[in-house]
């Protein structure tokens, strides 16, 4: 008899006839002979709800009372999984992350778990309880502050317990039936992954697929826990992130899928002087604004003028933020102008394969031409290629590669079976 950790996000739980149905589903683990462990997120879209509601009342809520408030959602699918489940003659405790044992660093709204201390969940279970666990919250060690993970951090929730409990998986139930090839609800033909390494998921949920928190994987990664990704709307063996194990000689596929993204933006810097130091002083400027960056390109410079452009791309909300730092330099070391675009789209292929397979590049960048879409940037990792389109294009051009790498599925489309899309 082992421990299972499960995690049901929101469109799992949109309202009180699917809470019943996910209150089934975890009696059913635990009839099954588990000790059962859940993590809940907020029911539907309430935390976009909350928020909105946050900027009806302030423009700039204070962050720490902004977390007091989107961590009610969670508190409110927590308590009413547990009635749920009592009413189906099984006992289950509820308790907030904070109750729970979920120590995070100081960062409201993108606080890291730096702990886990499960005593109040181990006795719990001693007692025959069934658990459930608001999701995507702790408590600062230093400031005792209620803290959140950043949104979508109740995978990192579950995934964190499942390591402090010993659990041999982690679920993460969702509205799909797994990692897809690529968005279902952009690419109907794409097909459900069976198997993808932590890598190949890591850089899928940095590139904008939004099926994994980022955090979830690293974590997951660094005390291999295997997360099973799966429909709480079906029974269908869904996605295993797990690494292959040693000697297992199954033939990797050279792709394993297509992310994109729509929440970057993009900043060209015009007339940088071609001469020491001047990147470094843009981007130590956008350094001190605490601008997290993605890409990055610099043309060689015009001959006549010896002067260059510098592009990269960032996180649309910090957009504000940068073109005022870098304005603030214009003058002083002289640069040209600068130039904002926030209608743009990145799409990433990724695929452990393609360390060994010469060709990867064109056969994507051909694919994009046909579908008549042009690349205003590109990068590279060892394990993927990225480029930038125009944001209206990000679905042809997804579509395109999709089939131009052969990933459309033989048969039948992608179910997606909630969820707003938010
Ligand atoms: N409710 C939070 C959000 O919507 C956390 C989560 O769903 O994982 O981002
Ligand atoms: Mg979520």
């Amino acid at each position: 008899m082992g421990i299972v950790v499960q995690k049901y996000g929101g469109s799992s739980l949109a309202d009180a006839a699917s809470i019943k149905r996910v209150a089934r589903r975890i009696t059913e683990a635990k009839k099954a002979g588990n000790d059962v462990v859940v993590a809940v997120s907020a029911m539907g879209d309430s935390t976009d709800e909350l928020l909105e509601l946050a900027e009806g009342v302030s423009p700039l809520p204070p962050a720490r009372e902004l977390d007091m408030l989107l961590t009610a959602g969670e508190r409110i699918s927590m308590a009413l999984v547990a009635m749920a489940i009592s009413d189906l003659g099984f006992t289950a405790r509820s308790f907030t992350g904070s109750q729970a044992g979920v120590i995070t660093d100081s960062v409201h709204g993108k606080a890291k778990i730096i702990d886990v201390t499960p005593g109040r969940i181990r006795d719990a279970i001693a007692d025959g309880h069934i658990v459930i666990v608001a999701g995507f919250q702790g408590v600062s060690q230093d400031t005792k502050e209620i803290t959140t993970l950043g949104r979508g951090g109740t995978d990192t929730t579950a995934v964190a317990l499942a390591a402090a409990l010993g659990a041999d998986v982690c679920e993460i139930y969702t509205d799909v039936d797994g990692v897809f090839t690529a968005d279902p609800r952009i690419v109907r033909s794409a097909r459900k992954l069976d198997r993808v390494s932590y890598e190949e998921m890591l850089e899928l949920a940095a590139c904008g697929a939004k099926i994994l928190h980022l955090r979830c994987v690293e974590y997951a990664r660094r005390y291999t826990i295997p997360i099973h990704v799966r429909s709480s709307f079906s029974h269908k063996e869904g996605t295993w992130v797990m690494d292959p194990a040693e000697g297992d000689t199954m033939e990797q596929a050279i792709i394993a899928g297509i992310a994109h993204d729509r929440s970057e933006a993009k900043i060209t810097v015009v007339g940088v002087p071609d001469k020491v130091g001047y990147a470094a002083r843009i981007f130590e400027a956008l350094a001190a604004a605490q601008i997290n960056l993605d890409m990055i390109v610099q043309n060689i410079s015009a001959a006549a003028t010896s002067l260059t452009d510098i592009s990269f791309t960032l996180p649309r909300t910090d957009g504000a933020t940068a073109m005022k730092a870098l304005d603030a330099l214009k003058d002083e070391i002289g640069l040209a102008s600068l130039m904002y675009d926030d209608k743009i789209g990145k799409i990433s292929l990724i695929g452990a394969g393609m360390r060994s397979h010469p060709g990867i590049s064109a056969k994507f960048f051909s694919a994009i031409a046909a579908a008549g879409v042009n690349i205003e940037m590109i990068s590279t990792s060892e394990i993927r290629i990225s480029v930038v389109v125009d944001e209206a294009q990000v679905d042809a051009a997804v579509a395109a590669a999709h089939t131009a790498f052969d990933l459309d599925a033989d048969e039948g489309e992608a179910v997606v079976y909630g969820g707003s899309g938010r």
